[in-house]
């Protein structure tokens, strides 16, 4: 079903308008289909009332119940050297329900920082985009970018993925927090020192088994299984 963004209410109408009409023209609803609409992180029914030159109000038929992520994830993802990885990691991000995403620069990330201020706006559109497939109403915040000595243990569980490592393993990880953050490295890996150092600040290593995967699969992996533990 499609999804579109509201940012406005008129008298009892939602008001789809600006790059969410020009989407919804495209999709070409016709007035009987229904489709859901995200208005101030609240998830409804709807069906066009009226399709007007620049807007469409839409009628309301329901409220529908929003799926709430109980468990925070802080992702400290290094920026992969491939750009493009890394718009599929921010997809990944919030179909999964990550929290927050904190772009990471380490020794073998992406290391242009002028370039990822610039990506911001892009990222912030694919969180959106990705919140449509979905059906997310809050979305995946991505911070502002950091430097990988810069991350502490700011989280009830801490973990750094790391494939040098021996480590925990995936059922090794407590289950019954609400609060991880996590640190995985860009496709070169973490050097040994920024994962001795991130070990020696308190990080515990997981080592995902039987081998070593891309950053993505990675991180997808480890999200996804706490998310879907924690919240059976
Ligand atoms: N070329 C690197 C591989 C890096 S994989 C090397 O050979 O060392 C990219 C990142 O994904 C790693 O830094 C780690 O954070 C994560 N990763 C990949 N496979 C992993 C595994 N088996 N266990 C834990 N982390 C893994």
């Amino acid at each position: 079903m499609h999804t579109f963004f509201s940012e406005k209410k008129k008298d009892k109408y939602l008001v789809i308008e600006g790059r969410e009409f020009k989407h919804f023209k495209v999709r070409r609803i016709s007035g009987e289909e229904t489709f859901r609409v995200i208005y101030q992180s609240e998830l409804y029914l709807c069906k066009a009332y009226k399709v007007e030159k620049e807007i469409v109000l839409c009628n309301i038929l329901e409220k529908l119940p929003v799926e709430e992520v109980s468990t925070s994830i802080t992702l400290y993802q290094c920026i992969t050297t491939d750009i493009k990885t890394f718009e599929e990691i921010i997809r990944y991000s919030t179909e999964l329900g990550v929290k927050e995403l904190v772009p990471t620069f380490s020794a073998r990330s992406f290391r242009n920082k002028k370039a990822v201020s610039k990506k911001m706006e892009r990222w912030e559109k694919i969180v959106r985009e990705s919140m449509k497939l979905s059906g997310r109403t809050l979305p995946l915040s991505i911070a502002e970018p950091i430097d990988i000595q810069r991350i502490e243990t700011n989280h009830d569980v801490n973990l750094i993925l790391d494939n040098f490592h021996e480590g925990k393993s995936m059922n090794e990880i407590d289950i019954n927090s609400k609060d991880y953050g996590i640190v995985v490295g860009p496709e070169g890996g973490f050097t040994e020192k920024e994962s001795r150092t991130l070990m020696d600040k308190g990080f515990e290593s997981v080592r995902l088994k039987p081998y070593v995967m891309r950053a993505e699969t990675a991180s997808l992996l480890v999200c996804g299984a706490i998310i879907n533990l924690c919240n059976p």
